[in-house]
């Protein structure tokens, strides 16, 4: 698979670029199943002038875009048409952009694997054994394929960094409110976030830089005008020496896989031998993050989904009364994993269970935020895996809740502290499998984080 970057298309007239498309989506997409639809491209309708003149992407399939269906995986939206489009996607048309199709994810964007979509298993690009990632394996699939150089995910506790790692991509969950939520299908409010699947992390920072900016439809958006107003990133003033990384001394306490050890020790040899400063850390409340993550985003997204009524939107299911209308519509509509957590966020949030799970939740994550605010003090970034394994099989982790949860221990931290991180995809097993590594910043350290890994990345190599 021929893998594609922003700059090699650069210029391109949008016939070549669109028959290169086509081209590979027939070679690949059948067995694969990146997408969930594929946009008709005789029917695009795009700028023609722009920074990213031509350039096609995919979007997931919880991201509005105007006159489209969006099905967030479910069979409740299956027939849903989006009568407005995301901010980003504005954004990213105004500069002549034009979106490829709409990816497939985990049902509502809960999931770490893909095999929750109400419709089709996406296929890992690397080893067509193995899951892609989740919740946005799609989206990854459609980068990893060659299909388009970058996609847009959304990552509420890992979507977009952990598919990037199990693909072999880079992947980037940016700070809270870097890019609007307008537009993106909310799962857990306080959580989500839109974040680009790509090759380089010079497309993410370019990419990134058009999709910032302060929209006044959503509130917790704002402008970053360093990053608005950066051209491409500029190698000549990055030193990489004098900065301070803290590491895990040790995994001893956890289910880690020994080649994600492996990877990350050797991860922690080469930022030695470039002279970047490494001190032992012990990320503040690691063994509380997979419950808290689950007891607060599964209380957000039962709040959330109770939208999905036969109502206002989507699917209804035609009964005597009321009451039946609604039940059928989301007994029929929604999978499972989406009723367990509508079902396992009711319970967090019940009178006379709530000031045990749901607050005391609150209560940790405000802690953990101070936590890390000093620890921010002492190191610039984080390192972590970006997952405790590698790939795994399809079907593989399906049947047990708990151990697909937990392979989300290390990328769930940056959305409860609202901080930025990035998937770095440096590593591999010996069977060719990638292992992606995990650089996390403080909040609104984006350009520093961006500029860091860029530099690693061509640096290490
Ligand atoms: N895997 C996590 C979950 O299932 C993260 C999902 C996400 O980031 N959308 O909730």
């Amino acid at each position: 698979m021929k893998k594609i970057d922003i700059n090699s298309l650069m210029n391109k007239p949008f016939d070549t670029i669109r028959s290169t498309v086509s081209g590979t989506i027939s070679k690949y997409e059948k067995k694969y199943n990146a997408f969930i639809e594929i946009f008709d491209m005789d029917k695009v309708t795009k700028k023609k002038s722009g920074r990213l003149k031509n350039i096609p992407f995919s979007i997931k399939d919880n991201i509005l875009f105007k006159d489209h269906k969006v099905s967030c995986g479910s069979n409740i939206l299956e027939n849903y048409t989006a009568n407005y489009s995301a901010y980003v996607v504005e954004k990213l048309l105004e500069e002549g952009a034009y979106v490829v199709g709409r990816t497939n994810m985990d049902e509502f964007a809960m999931g770490s694997s893909t095999e929750n979509s109400a419709y089709k298993i996406t296929r890992n690009p690397i080893n067509s054994d193995y899951v892609p990632g989740g919740s946005s394996g799609g989206a990854a699939a459609s980068v990893g394929l060659g299909i388009v150089p970058f996609a847009l995910g959304t990552d509420t506790g890992g979507s977009v960094r952990q598919p990037a790692s199990f693909c072999g991509l880079c992947g980037y969950k940016p700070t809270y409110g870097l890019f609007s939520r307008r537009g993106l299908v909310a799962l857990a409010s306080s959580f989500d976030q839109i974040g680009i699947i790509a090759n380089s992390i010079d497309d993410i920072a370019l990419v990134t830089s058009i999709m910032n900016g302060k929209d006044p439809y959503d509130l917790s958006s704002y402008l970053d005008r360093e990053i608005n107003e950066m051209e491409h990133i500029n190698y000549r003033g990055i030193n990489l020496k004098g900065k301070i990384v803290g590491v895990l001394n040790n995994f001893d306490d956890l289910p880690v896989s020994q080649k994600v050890r492996d990877a990350y020790q050797k991860m922690i040899n080469d930022l030695e031998k470039i002279n970047v400063t490494l001190v032992n850390i012990s990320p503040p409340f690691l063994e509380y993050s997979i419950p808290l993550y689950y007891i607060l985003s599964t209380a957000e997204a039962a709040s959330n989904l109770a939208r999905y009524d036969g109502i206002k939107y989507g699917l209804r299911r035609e009964e005597k009364n009321y009451q039946k209308m609604l039940t059928k519509t989301r007994e029929i509509g929604f999978g499972k994993e989406v009723k367990k957590r509508i079902l396992l966020g009711t319970y967090v949030t019940a009178a006379g269970y709530k000031d045990e799970y749901y607050k005391k939740a609150l209560k940790i994550r405000a802690l953990m935020k101070k936590n890390y605010e000093a620890l921010f003090s002492t190191v610039d970034f984080i390192l972590l895996p970006t997952a405790p394994t590698p790939p795994f099989k399809i079907g593989e982790k399906i049947d047990d809740s708990v151990v697909m949860y937990y392979n989300d221990v290390f990328t769930v931290i940056p959305n409860i502290i609202g901080s930025p991180a990035l998937t770095l995809p440096i590593y591999e097993t010996s069977e060719g499998l990638p292992i992606g590594m995990q650089l996390i910043a403080s909040a609104k350290n984006d350009m520093d984080l961006l500029k860091f890994s860029a530099k690693l990345m061509r640096t290490i190599k």
